[in-house]
């Protein structure tokens, strides 16, 4: 009837990990209108520009509405069946290490808890991997070596409770534009409030900053090492806490023998963070992918956490170490154990118990005993032809995986190559043997957990497309025809979501951090209506924050201090290869912007491919304004628009890591990237290329 608006259907942002709430109503012609959802607590109705142009993204246009079987139209009966026999094949032949799945964190967690379920438990192999590995993965290793578990002490109210944020590694202002909002209103309201930025380029988020910190790259663990050193000279090491921690006098040592000039700044800069830091009770370090994205990135975060132990500020309203993730369901992936080195529910795959009791609960014909290979591995394992078959789900590693060249020759080399995804379009998609068409965002239904830990619904607002099926369903089906009926007979998200919370449950009593097995007798109508929610949830334990109390997972009860020490970056500039190469997002764009490129509105930000540049390095290389100059390194090459700024230290260029594009000019800046990873965590080192510049 006339005036008669949809109701509002309560769901959760596509993009990135902050988590926000969003009112989405259909305007009854496939497409929708959104507004932020004032009731959900990570946003209160705020939503960024990407989170605002949803509703422009959602269109058919370029969707892959049935299946494909090389290349022409299949029925899903076909499609299965293939994938099925295929799977089963090549396990028969080469083992269950033959094959391999690449996931998401973009997958809710019901297709995620069905994907490594069935790699681990009953393929028996643990070659699952995500391109949450590209992300967080450093932050995964450097929690559990310090707390015993990956787990994220604080909340998202400690960004306005602190008297000194510490953004580290960290453009929050345009990759987590909410929680930068909620930071600068809180700033607005309390100005003696301080923000230090640490960030070899003067980016966006530097508009709130006191204080810039232009950091030479890979110098973060050199810059947290002097912080300990100073906590220790200024008197700010809290004892009683202490008492429940071990490893500070090796990490101390490790720290006064640093060399404090690997960061690059001088020393006034360095004494007013100091003092501001080690004087501020209330102190949050954000970080995210310029910390992780490191081949010593799992140091870096230890090197953070190092300090925020040292000073007990840990756990308490407005203090604590706070990684961020990039994907709306990262943290949900790492809970559901979708990386290759855990189980599921933070238990591990390497111990004999953990393993036990999984294998129990899911009568589980085969469990690997130790991880498998981490994504970059993977990949390579693909191109020499260790892995057969392969099933990438929700994600577009031709584009995105480092050494991207290669990557996209490893898959087309690959035997059995099936793609579930949204679109045939894609530069991974173009290459499956296999290509299943996949929900996506706004016709979807599960949970995703956001950055702090708040476990929110993803809501259908719109019927499938086509043939498209939900990712869980389709695992689901893939499992049943491998002929696990009983394990995989699942008819709803809540019905994966109890079973899951039930699992936590065992988590929960191995005295686990992750127990939301208060939500495992949740009715269908309850899952419906869930309302966002913190884990913990169990009889004991809920949401709030952890280890103010000095209880940490490890076997002993006690947090650790690391003994961590610089590293430069692991390619070395030379050889011609000497500039030094960052890549990022932008403002407007996600990922491989398969959906927002769908919106004019947020192609109008910054509508190309750019390489930024000083001024002075410019002239010398002879670049010219809004110019084209050619990238090489020595795994590809990519052709990319001038800008010239003074926003970036001299040596060192930044390139956005969003575009695509087969032939020259390209932008597929990942191309440019060495496979080269964190020994501790695998996440490659994404923004430290050695690379050379020409004017093209
Ligand atoms: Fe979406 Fe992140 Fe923007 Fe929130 S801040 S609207 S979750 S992209």
């Amino acid at each position: 009837g006339e005036g008669v608006a949809a109701p509002a259907i309560r769901t959760t942002c596509a993009y990135c990990g902050v988590g926000c709430g969003v009112l989405a109503r259909p305007d009854g012609s496939g497409g929708m209108t959104v507004e932020g959802d004032a009731d959900h607590p990570a946003n209160r109705g705020r939503l960024c520009s990407k989170g605002t142009a949803l509703g422009e993204t959602v269109g058919l246009s370029g969707r892959l509405l049935t299946p494909l079987v090389g290349g022409a139209r299949a029925s899903w009966d076909e499609a299965l069946d293939l994938v099925a026999t295929r799977f089963r094949d090549t396990i028969a032949e080469h083992g269950p290490d033959g094959v391999a799945f690449y996931v998401s964190g973009q997958l809710l967690t019901e297709d995620y808890y069905v994907a490594n379920k069935l790699m681990k438990g009953f393929i028996g192999s643990a070659n699952i991997d995500t391109n949450s590995r590209l992300c967080m993965a450093s932050s995964v290793a450097g929690h559990r070596r310090a707390f015993g578990t990956d787990t994220v002490p604080g909340t998202y109210e400690d960004l306005e409770l602190a008297d000194l944020v510490v953004l580290t590694g960290s453009n929050l202002a345009w990759c987590h534009p909410v929680l930068y909002q909620r930071i600068a209103a809180a700033k607005a309201a309390r100005p003696g409030m301080k923000v230090v930025v640490i960030d070899p380029r003067r980016t966006a988020s530097c508009d709130i900053a006191d204080l810039h910190l232009p950091i030479a790259p890979g110098g973060d663990v050199a810059l947290f090492n002097g912080l300990l050193v100073q906590i220790l000279e200024q008197g700010a090491v809290d004892a009683g806490f202490a008492a429940h921690l071990d490893g500070f006098g090796a990490a101390l040592d490790a720290a006064s023998s640093d060399d404090l000039s690997a960061t690059g700044l001088d020393g006034d800069l360095l004494r007013r963070f100091y003092d501001l830091w080690t004087r501020t009770e209330k102190v949050v370090t954000v970080y995210s992918q310029g910390v992780n994205q490191s081949s010593s990135g799992t140091d870096k975060v230890n090197a953070i956490l190092n300090c925020h132990l040292a000073a007990g500020r840990i756990g308490r309203p407005g203090m604590g170490p706070f990684s961020v993730t990039g994907q709306p369901n990262a943290m949900g992936g790492r809970e559901v154990g979708g990386l290759a080195n855990m189980l599921a529910c933070h238990m591990e795959l390497e111990n004999p118990a953990h393993r036990a009791a999984v294998r129990a609960f899911w009568q589980a014909p085969a469990m690997p005993d130790a991880p498998g290979l981490k994504a970059v591995d993977m990949f390579r394992a693909v191109g020499e032809g260790r892995i057969r078959a392969l099933w990438i789900i929700c994600t577009n590693p031709a584009v995105s995986m480092p050494d991207a060249d290669a990557v996209r020759a490893a898959i087309a080399g690959c035997d059995f190559v099936v793609v579930n995804d949204l679109t045939a379009r894609t530069d991974t998609a173009r290459l499956a043997d296999v290509l299943l068409p996949a929900t996506g965002w706004g016709e979807k239904d599960g949970t995703v957990t956001n950055s702090d830990r708040t476990i929110s619904r993803q809501r259908a607002v719109l019927p499938p497309p086509g043939e498209a099926r939900h990712d869980w369903a389709i695992l689901a089906e893939v499992g049943r025809r491998m002929g696990w009926f009983r394990a995989f007979d699942y008819a709803s998200p809540a019905e994966i979501f109890r079973e899951y919370a039930t699992l936590s449950g065992i988590a929960g009593r191995f005295g686990l951090d992750f127990d939301i097995s208060g939500l495992a007798a949740m009715t269908d109508s309850a899952f419906a209506a869930m309302e966002p929610v913190r884990w913990p949830v169990s009889d004991t334990r809920r949401g709030g924050r952890f280890f103010g109390d000095g209880r940490f997972f490890t076997p002993s009860g006690r947090g650790r201090l690391l003994p961590v020490s610089h590293r430069a970056p692991a390619v070395a500039l030379g050889d011609g290869f000497d500039w030094r190469l960052n890549t990022g997002r932008i403002r407007d764009q996600w990922h491989t912007m398969t959906r927002t490129a769908k919106s004019p509105r947020l192609s109008r930000h910054l509508a190309e491919p750019f390489l930024e540049v000083h001024p002075a390095d410019a002239s010398m290389l002879g670049l010219s304004p809004a110019g084209l100059a050619e990238i090489t390194s020595r795994h590809g090459r990519a052709v990319l628009r001038v800008l010239i700024t003074d926003r970036l230290r001299r040596g060192e260029v930044f390139a956005p890591m969003h575009w695509t594009g087969e032939t020259a000019p390209t932008g597929r800046v990942d191309a440019l990237i060495a496979p080269v990873v964190d020994p501790v965590s695998g996440q490659p080192e994404s923004k430290a290329a050695a690379v050379a510049i020409a004017p093209f």
